[in-house]
């Protein structure tokens, strides 16, 4: 018989491979790291031999929050999301700022990002906290990515988007303009044109990358998640501070189509309070809101499940009382013949048997009193016949239940019938004769009887 072949291996992508010397190389994805890592790098040595000027100091932030605001109001909220829709003129605007924050193309970022949505901390999130901070901070842009673990979203309106598309098809041109270029010409008019590309350009540029980047580790990572906790999206000021108010993410996540990331006045969220303000001039319009109702609604039930968490862990630390599931069944005349002791001393309430023996000296009502429950039904004595007993007394009394009454209560049919035939021994019927009609069972041994 020839040997059979062996079926080969599937090549394993670079990215499931281990990181070696000799494949490090083959891991990096060596355009982003030169973007990302090579020029800002480049840009800090060379800021040490150049003076920083006022006025291009006071433009780089300038430009910092217009190119931010390209990312944050053009590329997340109105491209990625649809949050609201903008006029041609704006959209120009938007898209030329968000090409100048160097983070690829508006439709190459809003697949990502609706990608990220759809698939939040699964394989399929290209930036999933779920790999740790660092990969979703920088890593996922820095490394290879496998093509296969790509999760693939609906990204067909851009695609009928005429700026959307000649920016994606330009943006090399687009981003060497409005990252470096434009903020070095705008410099050289106070003569700065070195400053200008330095500051403006690149070391802005980086800035922006990594207030961006935060929106993808920082808050997936800090903060609180007053909407829902299933996945990791966390809303925190500090978040919102260096990212233009995207630091609300939880809310994000939960709303995406909302144009707030901040519902609350007071929370920051400047990129909410510039769509609001372009609407004034009916620039940006058909704002989109999440209405009252839904959101509070989704407040509400996190904060019973947070609630209803706290409260499962603390009450597994007290004792409640035998479950009444764990509980024996006692007859009735069982109940009613029990010897009262030092020890022992029963009363029942609600169908529970309890034993009152060790409280009767500390009884706030006095010892009279229930003493005279003892051996009895106290149902109607203990909620309010005699004194309508506190939520604190209710809990103290299940931790002395010890018993279930069959049928809850005094029931005629289940009493123990003396026959003059009926012998017990050990416990155990040997003859049993009921006068009940139909079958009944030996209240001792439980067997059915049938009477005839
Ligand atoms: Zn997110
Ligand atoms: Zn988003």
């Amino acid at each position: 018989m020839p040997a059979s072949k062996e079926t080969p291996k599937p090549k394993l992508h670079i990215s499931e491979q281990p990181i070696t010397l000799r494949n490090f190389h083959r891991h990096v994805n060596w355009l982003h790291a030169t973007v990302v890592i090579l020029f800002p790098l480049v840009g800090c040595v060379l800021a040490f031999y150049t003076p920083l000027q006022t006025k291009t100091f006071i433009w780089a932030v300038v430009y910092y929050f217009c190119t931010g605001f390209g990312i944050t109001a053009g590329y997340h909220r109105l491209w990625s999301h649809r949050c609201y829709s903008a006029k041609l003129p704006l959209r120009l605007l938007l898209a030329a700022a968000g090409a100048g924050a160097i983070q690829g193309s508006i439709r190459w970022w809003s697949s990502k990002h609706r990608a990220h949505h759809r698939w939040t901390d699964t394989i399929k999130d290209p930036y999933s906290v779920q790999k740790g901070f660092n990969y979703s901070h920088m890593g996922w842009i820095l490394m290879e990515q496998n093509p296969q673990h790509r999760g693939r979203t609906d990204i067909s309106d851009l695609d009928h988007d005429p700026v959307v598309v000649w920016q994606h098809r330009h943006f090399g041109k687009c981003m060497l303009i409005f990252a470096w270029v434009f903020p070095m010409l705008v410099a050289g008019l106070w003569g700065d044109w070195w400053g200008g590309l330095l500051y403006a350009g690149v070391l802005r540029g980086s800035v922006v990358q990594q207030a961006t980047f935060c929106v993808n580790s920082l808050a997936h990572w800090l903060g609180e998640q007053p909407f829902d906790d299933r996945n990791s999206p966390r809303d925190h000021f500090l978040t919102a501070l260096v990212t233009l108010g995207e630091g609300y993410h939880n809310f994000h996540h939960e709303f995406p189509s909302d144009y707030r990331n901040a519902i609350s006045w007071y929370q920051y969220d400047p990129t909410k309070w510039l769509i609001y303000a372009l609407s004034k001039t009916g620039i940006a319009y058909d704002l989109k809101k999440f209405r009252y109702n839904e959101i509070e609604k989704g407040r509400l039930q996190q904060s019973k499940k947070t609630f209803d968490k706290k409260y499962e862990k603390q009450s597994s630390k007290l004792s409640w009382g035998t479950p009444l599931s764990d509980l024996p069944v006692i007859e009735w005349d069982d109940f009613k013949s029990a010897i009262t002791t030092k020890d022992s001393a029963l009363v029942a309430i609600g169908g529970v048997i309890h034993n009152v023996a060790a409280f009767i000296l500390e009884h706030p009502g006095g010892k009279s009193l229930i003493s005279s429950a003892i051996g009895k039904d106290a149902t109607a004595m203990f909620n309010g016949g005699v004194y309508e007993h506190s939520n604190a007394a209710h809990n103290i009394l299940s931790t002395m239940r010890v018993g279930i009454l069959r049928g809850g209560a005094e029931v005629e049919i289940w009493k123990r019938e003396t026959c003059s035939d009926d012998k017990v021994i050990m416990g155990k019927c040997t003859r049993r004769t009921l006068s009940q009609a139909g079958g009944s069972y030996c209240s001792r041994c439980g067997e059915v009887v049938r009477v005839t």
